[in-house]
């Protein structure tokens, strides 16, 4: 066999490309065209980042974990609205939100639609306060 085996050129991928293919054909699949394609977006994003925080031009785009307290860039494989670094640190935040939001519920459950009839009751009885006041 002449020549070596040519590979896909995404760069996760280490599929041999056929060697029936035409020369200019670079990936073994559209879908790995279109994950390298992604990658490289991402890759320049990164790099740009990176040197925006250098500069010190774009600072509010590095932002600090409040789970972990790691830095992290938005836009670099994560939302731009991202408050978390990673799924595991926001699932660890959604846990001790709920674990904290069910330590104040869980006792008062019984009281809470009870405390919710009281304020709509006093409410009510400011709006007729205010009508007889209005009426008088
Ligand atoms: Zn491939
Ligand atoms: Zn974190």
């Amino acid at each position: 066999m002449a020549g070596r085996v040519r590979r896909c050129a995404y760069i996760f991928c280490t599929e041999p490309l056929p060697v029936t293919s035409r020369s200019d054909k670079r990936f073994c699949s559209p879908a790995c065209k279109q994950a390298d394609r992604r990658w490289r977006r991402h890759q320049a994003e990164a790099v740009a980042i990176g040197l925006w925080y250098r500069l010190g031009i774009e600072t509010e785009h590095v932002v600090r974990c409040p789970a972990c307290g790691k830095r992290f860039a938005l836009g670099h494989g994560h939302r731009r609205d991202a408050v978390y670094c990673g799924p595991a640190c926001r699932q660890a935040a959604y846990r001790e939100r709920k674990r904290v939001r069910e330590a104040i519920t869980t006792p008062s459950n019984v009281t809470a639609p009870g405390t919710r009839s009281t304020r709509l009751t006093s409410e009510k009885t400011l709006e007729l306060v205010g009508a007889a006041r209005t009426a008088a």
